[in-house]
C-alpha cells in the first residue's frame, strides 16, 4: 500500500488565491518516533506501511505521493487582539485530503516541514518537544470526547533546530476535518473581497455543514453552525479544566475542532484567572475568559460574512449580531449540561446553575485540584470546606431518586482520572528531547488515552505535582 493516488486536492482546485504551492525541506535522517496506529486504521491506511521507510518519507515530507500537490494555506489572524493580515502556514503544508473509513474527508498536514512564502522571520521548523506535546494532548482530548485535530505521527528529522538552545527537529503529521479557520475568512475578505469569501464559505459548507447547502440563508446558517460548534468545544474544554492558551482567530476552526496545542494546559488548582502562556501578560486567554474570547473571534467571522448574509447592510448586521449574541445561551446549555453529568444529575433544575456557580467559588477559595475534585465526587465524601455545598448537592441528587452506585458509575464515565498534567508532560518531553528516551512519553500516552478507567501502576498520573512551587508557565512551545 502507498498513498499514491489517494490524496485529493479540493482546496487547491477550488480556492486558487488562498494558498501557495510549496515543498517540504529535506529531512536528512528521518526516524519515526511515534505512530498512531488507531488513527491510521480510521483513515484506512496501513500502519505497517506508514512505519516503513517509504511511509516515513511521506510523513516527513521527503517523498510526495503521486497526485498530491502540497501547499501552504493563506490565512490572517487576530493575535492577542491585533490583526495580522498575512499569516498562513509558515512551517506547515497541506499534503492533501483523504477519505476516512466512514467516507468523511480529512486533511493530511505536515507541521515543521520547512520554510514557505508565509514564514516571515521564522525558520519553518519545529522542535521535537512541542510536536510530542501536540501529539499527547490531542490524543488526551480525543479520549476525553472533545473534538480535536489529531496526530498521526511524529518523525525526528535528524536536523537540529535553533531555539534558546539547539534542539532535535521533528515533523508532526496531523489530521484534521479541515484547516479552515476564522483567519481563512479574514484573509479572503482582506485580500480578495466578497466573491472569495463566498467561495471559502461554500467550500466550508460543503465540507462541514452540507445540510445548509441548498438553503437560501446558508451563510447565516454557517455562522450559526460554527457558533454552535465552538460553543460546544469551549464548554468541553472548560469541563475538563483545559486552557488553550492561544485563542487567536487563526487558531479558531470552522469545523469546531481544537487546533494548535502550544502553551496550553490542564489546570491543577482551580483558579479562573489561570493563564499558562508566558507571553499572555494581560490574561486575555485565561481559563475563565475563553467563552468571551471565542465569541469575539466569531464576531470577526461574522464581519467577513455580512455581505453574503444580506445585501442590506443594516439587516445583515442585525441578523449576524443575533447569532453572535446566541453564543451565550448555546455555551450555557453545553456547559450546564456537561456540569450536570459531572455531578451525576440527569434532569434539569432551575437552581442547578447556582449550585454550579457556588461550587466554582468554593473550588477557587479552597484551591482544590480540578481533576481530583470531580473524580472524587463519586465517593460522595466532602473535601474540607465544601461540607455545606456537598449537603446541598446530596439533597439535589436525592430529588432524582437514583441508585447511588449507578450515579457514581455514570460520574466516573465523565470525570477523568488521568489528564496530561503539566509536570508529566514536561517530564515526558524532556526525556524524549534530552535523552532520546520515549518510554515516559508512551507511559503518559497510555494513561491519558484511557482517562476514565483507573488502572494499576498509574497512580502518579492521577496526582498533581506535589513538589511544585506556585504557578506554572509554558514557554510558548514553538
Ligand atoms: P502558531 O502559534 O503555531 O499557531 O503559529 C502562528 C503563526 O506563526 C503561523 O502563521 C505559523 O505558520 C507561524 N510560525 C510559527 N512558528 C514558525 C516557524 N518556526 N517558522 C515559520 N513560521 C512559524
Ligand atoms: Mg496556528
Amino acid at each position: 500500500m502507498t498513498l499514491d493516488g489517494k490524496l485529493d486536492n479540493s482546496f487547491a482546485r477550488e480556492l486558487d488565491g488562498m494558498y501557495e504551492f510549496a515543498s517540504a525541506a529535506a529531512a536528512p535522517a528521518p526516524r519515526l518516533l511515534v505512530l498512531n496506529a488507531a488513527l491510521a486504521g480510521e483513515l484506512g491506511l496501513d500502519a505497517e506501511w506508514l512505519a516503513s521507510p517509504p511511509g516515513v518519507d511521506v510523513l516527513v515530507g521527503n517523498a510526495v505521493p503521486a497526485s498530491a500537490q502540497p501547499l501552504a494555506q493563506a490565512y490572517s489572524g487576530h493575535q492577542f487582539g491585533g490583526f495580522s493580515p498575512r499569516l498562513g502556514d509558515g512551517r506547515a503544508l497541506l499534503l492533501g485530503e483523504l477519505r476516512d473509513i466512514t467516507g468523511a474527508p480529512r486533511d493530511l498536514h505536515l507541521k515543521g516541514s520547512g520554510r514557505t512564502t508565509f514564514s516571515r522571520g521564522g525558520d519553518g521548523y519545529a522542535a521535537l518537544g512541542p510536536m510530542l506535546r501536540e501529539y499527547v494532548i490531542g490524543e488526551a482530548m480525543h479520549a476525553l470526547g472533545i473534538r480535536t485535530t489529531r496526530a498521526l505521527a511524529v518523525i525526528a528529522t535528524g536536523d537540529q533546530v535553533a531555539r534558546e538552545t539547539m534542539l532535535p527537529g521533528a515533523v508532526l503529521a496531523r489530521v484534521a476535518a479541515s484547516h479552515l479557520r476564522v483567519g481563512t475568512f479574514q484573509y479572503a475578505s482582506v485580500h480578495h473581497g466578497d466573491a472569495m469569501v463566498q467561495r471559502v464559505a461554500d467550500f466550508a459548507i460543503a465540507r462541514h455543514y452540507p445540510q445548509l447547502a441548498g438553503s437560501e440563508s446558508r451563510y447565516l446558517g454557517l455562522l450559526a453552525a460554527v457558533t454552535q460548534a465552538q460553543a460546544e468545544l469551549v464548554a468541553g474544554w472548560m469541563l475538563v479544566g483545559f486552557i488553550h492558551g492561544v485563542m487567536n482567530t487563526d487558531n479558531t476552526t470552522i469545523s469546531g475542532e481544537t487546533i494548535d496545542y502550544g502553551p496550553c494546559a490542564f489546570m491543577d488548582r482551580f483558579d479562573p484567572a489561570t493563564v499558562f502562556s508566558s507571553i499572555d501578560h494581560g490574561g486575555r486567554y485565561a481559563y475563565g475568559n475563553q467563552p468571551t474570547i471565542v465569541q469575539w473571534n466569531l464576531a470577526r467571522l461574522a464581519e467577513t460574512l455580512l455581505p453574503l448574509i444580506d445585501s442590506d447592510e443594516v439587516a445583515a448586521v442585525e441578523l449576524a449580531t443575533n447569532v453572535i449574541h446566541s453564543f451565550v445561551d448555546r455555551f450555557n446549555v453545553a456547559w450546564l449540561g456537561g456540569m450536570r453529568a459531572k455531578l451525576g444529575l440527569i434532569n434539569a433544575d432551575s437552581a442547578d446553575s447556582e449550585l454550579v456557580n457556588d461550587l466554582f467559588g468554593l473550588l477557587h477559595q479552597q484551591q482544590l485540584d480540578f481533576t481530583q475534585f470531580f473524580r472524587s465526587l463519586s465517593s460522595f465524601e466532602s473535601p474540607h470546606g465544601l461540607e455545606a455545598w456537598t449537603e446541598r448537592w446530596m439533597v439535589r441528587l436525592r430529588t432524582e431518586a437514583r441508585d447511588p452506585s449507578e450515579v457514581a458509575a455514570g460520574m466516573d464515565l465523565v470525570n477523568p482520572i488521568y489528564v496530561p498534567r503539566n509536570h508529566l508532560v514536561e517530564e515526558a518531553l524532556s526525556a524524549a528531547s534530552d535523552a532520546d528516551d520515549l518510554a515516559p512519553f508512551h507511559r503518559l500516552l497510555a494513561a491519558v488515552t484511557q482517562p476514565f478507567e483507573r488502572r494499576d501502576g498509574f497512580d502518579r498520573y492521577a496526582l498533581p505535582d506535589l513538589t511544585a512551587a506556585a504557578g506554572y508557565q509554558t514557554f510558548c512551545g514553538t
